[in-house]
C-alpha cells in the first residue's frame, strides 16, 4: 500500500518503487518548506544512512519529470522542490533566511487576467515570486 500521496502517483505512472524511491517520497510529502536536494538527502540520510546524494538527485528529478513535484528556484541558483497540487499558490521569499511564505490573492489573480486579456492572450499559467527580508531586520 502506498503510504502518501507521491507515492501512489508513482505507482499511478508505473514508476517502479525502490526502497529509497519510497524514502525519498515520504520526505517530499512530509516537507512544508520547499526543501533543495541537499535537505532532501539529509532528510532521507536519517531514513537511511545508505542513501546517497547522487541517488536523491536522481529521483528528484524523476519525481519533476512525471509532474509529481514541482521545481521552483527562488533566485540563489538552487532548486527548491514542493509536492505539486491542482492548488496553485505564490509564493514569498525571505531572502535572509530563504523562508518560504505560500500565498493566495484573489485581486493578483484578477489582475494576471486583466493583463492577459488586454494583449489578446488567455492566461493558461503563472508564476509569482516575491522576495523580500523581515520589516524589523537591519538590512
Ligand atoms: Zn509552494
Amino acid at each position: 500500500m502506498p503510504e502518501n500521496r507521491i507515492e501512489r502517483l508513482c505507482i499511478e505512472k508505473g514508476m517502479k518503487m525502490t526502497e529509497q524511491r519510497r524514502i525519498i517520497a515520504r520526505v517530499l510529502s512530509a516537507a512544508n518548506d520547499h526543501p533543495d536536494v541537499e535537505e532532501v538527502y539529509r532528510r532521507a540520510s536519517k531514513l537511511d544512512p545508505k542513501i546517497s546524494i547522487a541517488t536523491v538527485y536522481r529521483t528528484v528529478r524523476l519525481f519533476e519529470e512525471a509532474n509529481i513535484v514541482e521545481r521552483h528556484d527562488f533566485g540563489n541558483g538552487r532548486s527548491r522542490y514542493e509536492e505539486a497540487t491542482d492548488e496553485h499558490h505564490d509564493h514569498l521569499i525571505d531572502i535572509q533566511s530563504g523562508k518560504v511564505i505560500e500565498f493566495q490573492n484573489a485581486e493578483i489573480e484578477d489582475l494576471q487576467e486583466k493583463i492577459a486579456k488586454k494583449h489578446g492572450m488567455k492566461l493558461v499559467g503563472h508564476r509569482l515570486e516575491l522576495y523580500g527580508v523581515p520589516l524589523d531586520s537591519k538590512k
